[in-house]
């Protein structure tokens, strides 16, 4: 088995920095997921921007992703994620290593 699994937490996110955009690239329909018992956000996003909240909701904060896919893949429900790349110049920059 290979993926970002094996990696730990601390040492992906430590791996990349990220250029932060004003405007939010990836937006989550909180609505639309309080009708979802999958879920599948949570567990395929890496960088854990996916918090499942106490009254059925769904957190959702795009500063630190990966540009990656995973949750829009993931989501099961149509339109819950309006999925796009940072603005230019934004998003990850580098790997360190
Ligand atoms: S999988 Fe999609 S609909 Fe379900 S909680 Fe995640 S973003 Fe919302
Ligand atoms: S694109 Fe990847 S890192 Fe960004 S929110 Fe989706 S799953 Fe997480």
């Amino acid at each position: 088995m290979s993926g970002y699994s094996q990696i730990s937490f601390e040492t992906r996110m430590d791996s990349v920095e990220f250029r932060v955009a004003e405007r939010a690239h990836i937006t989550v329909d909180d609505t639309l997921c309080r009708d979802c018992s999958v879920r599948g956000c949570i567990t395929a996003c890496p960088a854990n921007l996916f918090v499942p909240t106490s009254d059925g909701g769904i957190v959702f904060n795009y500063e630190q992703c990966f540009e990656c896919g995973a949750c829009s893949l993931a989501c099961n429900t149509e339109g819950a994620i309006d999925w796009s790349y940072p603005e230019g110049g934004h998003g990850v920059v580098f790997h360190k290593t």
